[in-house]
């Protein structure tokens, strides 16, 4: 009788303890499910992406002598739920005990863990090695502290694993160079070539519609740009290191029209179904460092994100959940633009971000933060209507980094704990970042009126909305002191064009 290894779809790694050598009395179980491609509506691509990495996942392992049993998602048999599959499977061959990898989602482990609760066989879950930390060790961490810092853990990180140190000092004499990153680009240097294969996946997306799967965006079928193997991933890790990672950190800030990628990696998709380990990818940047190919301010920023960030929103993610994609700490309701879903919007930015999300699956962080997610925080949207979108439209959207990011850090729906203040931010913002502005119908000087954009007005609405809040807000009062200053007439001004803006964007 076999021992079943459930192996997800995230779960790519082939370094697991488990694979080091084909065992005859273990039958590794890989599946398509409706219940994962339906908890969202997910980008074409993403379900592209991740169904064609999990085949591939299942013939190399085939290839190195392991017995794979791989459900497609149209098998007659399959009953579309991880946990109906397993029961079934179990029963089918009279399986003597199931086990499984720690899921990254709340969603997940608690369904396997019901299961194993009252499975007639036992049912056990192992650990994964795809973190630096365990589940819980931010909280072990930085439980104690009165306020969770993510350089805190960043810092510990560093130290241990030894990443950007000269002895006990960071390298550098500093710990974080972000002073001299934050520059806007000038189209020098020049974006570097696209190095990401691509894939004929016509077939699977054939398959993927005749289904009735409901998803959102260009499923690029004949010519999928993601990979799908770990030898593909480290190709891509490679080309990044050399051409883009030495102006990783003065530009990872920037935006820029027709420019979705500028020196970012695009490595998040193979990072999360665990193509590539953060570790060799850190180490990896950082040995560029070393043989002097990149300068320690873009190494040292880049790191900072996979080391620090990474983590850290998956500690905060373990520590409040369940409830936590609950959270509405502002109290916002107002549903989120259709317009998200198709990018039909005369904001030059906003059609940017999102035009571009729903071509590529893939938008950089501060499009997400600072275009997308300022933009539907200061216009009020409701946080859970945010998350879902967000969960939805990345090929890198798992819930475990997703929310944390989208609710915590750019809804501020959790009241704090993520980040110190609102990232709300108006059009001057936008305008010294990037240069959207220019082809935009809207003046980013002005406050009211019909040309002016709609992130100033929306801005200082904002701001008055949550005025009795902020005023003790020790990094927003000024903000609130600075609204309070404004003219009567000039405020009233100031929140009809908020109005305005909202119905025009039909949001009211
Ligand atoms: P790079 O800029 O090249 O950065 C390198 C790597 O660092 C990334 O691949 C990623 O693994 C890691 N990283 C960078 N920033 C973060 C961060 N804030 N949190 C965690 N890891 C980070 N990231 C996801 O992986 N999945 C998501 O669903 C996701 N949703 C987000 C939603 C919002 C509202 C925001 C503001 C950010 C979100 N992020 C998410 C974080 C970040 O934007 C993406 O990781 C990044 O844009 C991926 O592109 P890249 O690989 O080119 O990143």
């Amino acid at each position: 009788a076999p021992t079943l290894r459930l192996i997800l779809g995230d779960q790519l790694d082939l370094d697991h303890p488990w694979l080091r050598e084909p065992r005859a009395d273990v039958l590794y179980v890989m599946m398509e499910v409706r219940s994962e491609t339906d908890y969202a509506r997910h980008h074409a691509q993403k379900v592209l992406a991740i169904f064609a990495a999990m085949r591939s996942f299942a013939n190399a392992l085939r290839r190195r002598g392991h017995r794979v049993r791989y459900i497609p998602l149209d098998h007659p048999h399959n009953r579309q739920d991880v946990v109906a599959n397993l029961q079934a499977l179990a029963q089918a061959h009279g399986a003597q005990a199931v086990e499984y990898q720690q899921p990254d989602e709340w969603r997940l482990d608690a369904a396997l863990r019901r299961w194993a609760q009252q499975a007639p066989l036992p049912v056990r879950a192992v650990e994964t090695r795809h973190f630096l930390l365990p589940r819980d060790g931010v909280t072990r961490r930085l439980g104690a502290r009165r306020r969770w810092v993510m350089e805190h853990l960043y810092r510990a990180l560093r130290r241990e694993h030894g990443v950007l140190m000269n002895g006990e000092q960071p390298a550098g004499g500093r710990w974080n160079f972000d002073a001299d990153n934050r520059q806007p680009w000038r189209g020098q240097p020049p974006e570097p070539p696209d190095p990401r294969p691509r894939h004929d996946v016509r077939a699977l997306w054939a398959m993927v519609r005749q289904a009735g799967v409901a998803t959102v965006g260009e499923p690029a079928a004949a010519a999928l740009p993601w990979p799908l193997t770990r030898a593909e991933a480290l190709a891509q890790l490679d080309a990044f290191v050399e051409q883009a990672l030495p102006h990783f950190g003065p530009y990872q800030d920037a935006l820029a029209e027709g420019r979705p990628r500028l020196f970012h990696s695009q490595l998040s998709f193979a990072l999360n179904v665990k193509l590539l380990h953060p570790l060799e990818v850190i180490c990896r940047a950082e040995d560029a460092w070393r043989a002097g190919c990149a300068p320690l301010a873009s190494v040292e920023g880049f790191i900072r994100q996979i080391l620090g960030w990474r983590e850290y929103v998956r500690g905060i993610y373990w520590a409040h959940m369940p409830g936590y994609t609950e959270r509405n700490a502002l109290a916002h309701t107002r549903p989120l633009p259709r317009w998200y879903w198709d990018g039909d919007t005369d904001l030059a930015c906003l059609r940017a971000a999102i035009g571009q999300t729903l071509r590529d699956a893939y938008a950089h962080h501060i499009q997400r933060l600072m275009v997308t997610g300022n933009f539907a925080l200061i216009a009020g949207c409701d946080p859970a209507e945010v998350h879902r979108w967000y969960l939805g439209v990345y090929i890198d959207a798992f819930e475990w980094v997703e929310a944390p990011n989208t609710l915590g850090m750019s809804q501020w729906a959790d009241g704090g704990l993520m980040a110190t203040k609102p990232y709300a931010a108006s059009a001057a913002y936008l305008q010294r970042m990037g240069d959207h502005c220019r082809g935009c119908r809207y003046d980013p000087r002005r406050r009211t009126g019909a040309d002016a954009c709609p992130f100033n007005a929306l801005y200082w609405d904002f701001i008055a909305r949550h005025e009795a809040r902020f005023a003790t807000h020790p990094r927003m009062a000024m903000m609130v002191r600075q609204w309070r200053k404004l003219p009567d007439d000039e405020r009233r001004a100031v929140r009809q064009t908020a109005q305005a803006a909202l119905q025009l964007l039909e949001l009211d």
